[in-house]
């Protein structure tokens, strides 16, 4: 290790001490069963760095179930396959609505505001579904994130995929919605099971972290993204990636991230590292309480924040 990978180790060490000691966790989303019987007092932190090395911190090696992050992901296997034709379909402002709301797409005429609220995502994987089954479509996104991480053990859960499917009932209702606007080409089943299990997909910190390398460009990461995608999703991921609370999240940390409701964090150094955050305890827009205390602590002490 270098002097500086030391001294970044120590700081992830004292950080995952100082988080354990804070005793706010938030509260789990339960409103899929089976995340809601995870205890939200769980912490894990890894950072993959532009020269191979990845620190960790906690429980990095621990598998959660990394939900809307997946969405990072899908959107780049969409980029990937049709380009900028996508955002005739999808939005590319801030909704400043919850995740899951259906509001904005009454008033917009079913094109949603951005990639990374549901109804966006819902866009993307049936984009992903042009000429796919659901099996074709959950095949290339595992295989963009193995490929992207360099690691063929991730897998789907199934039983947090089948706990959606059975209270899912916003996401039903968007996909039917976007129908009913002509924005959805696929089926509804099949765009709905497609984005459940997209979001059932199960990592480490360490797994995440190795798999973001290729969108903040690192020079050890295969080349999956060109620049100006890696780009784009990045600033969605600043502008988007927190859903309402993405403006509190620049001005408190100041680099790209994506949240997902099982507490995962993935959070972008353009250049300079990939940042996996897991603590499952969320805060009230729906983002990981302690991932963001933590990714804030990392950007005071690293000087990562893209603004400087
Ligand atoms: N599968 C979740 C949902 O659609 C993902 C939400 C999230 O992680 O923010 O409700």
């Amino acid at each position: 290790m270098t002097h500086d990978h030391m001294t970044l180790d120590q700081f992830l060490q004292d950080l995952d001490r100082d988080i354990r000691a804070e005793g706010d966790w938030g509260e789990v989303a339960d409103y899929i069963p089976e995340l809601g019987r995870i205890d939200p007092a769980q912490f894990g932190m890894a950072i993959a760095l532009a020269d191979g090395q990845v620190l960790t911190a906690g429980q990095a090696g621990q598998r959660f179930s990394i939900q809307s992050v997946s969405k990072v992901f899908a959107l780049a296997c969409v980029l990937g396959r049709i380009g900028e034709q996508l955002w005739r379909r999808v939005g590319r402002e801030p909704s400043g609505d919850r995740f899951d709301s259906i509001l904005l797409l009454e008033q917009e005429k079913g094109r949603p505001r951005n990639p990374f609220i549901n109804a966006g995502a819902l866009v993307v994987t049936d984009e992903l579904l042009t000429g796919r089954s659901p099996r074709q479509a959950l095949a290339e996104i595992l295989a963009f994130v193995r490929a992207a991480a360099e690691d063929d053990d991730i897998h789907i859960d199934k039983a947090v995929a089948r706990s959606e499917a059975g209270s899912g009932h916003r996401n039903t209702a968007l996909v039917h919605y976007l129908r009913s606007f002509g924005n959805l080409k696929a089926p509804p089943d099949h765009v709905l099971g497609t984005y459940i299990h997209q979001c059932a997909i199960e990592m480490s910190c360490v797994q995440l972290a190795r798999a973001g390398r290729v969108i903040a460009g690192l020079d050890c990461a295969p080349v999956l993204l060109s620049p100006v995608k890696q780009r784009r999703i990045n600033a969605m991921m600043m502008t988007c990636g927190q859903y309402d609370g993405s403006g509190n999240f620049a001005f408190r940390v100041g680099m790209p991230a994506k949240s997902g409701v099982g507490g995962g964090l993935l959070v972008i150094a353009p250049g300079k590292a990939s940042i996996a955050i897991w603590s499952p305890g969320l805060d009230g827009w729906g983002n990981s309480r302690m991932g963001t205390l933590a990714a804030e602590r990392l950007a005071e002490f690293t000087g990562w924040s893209v603004f400087g």
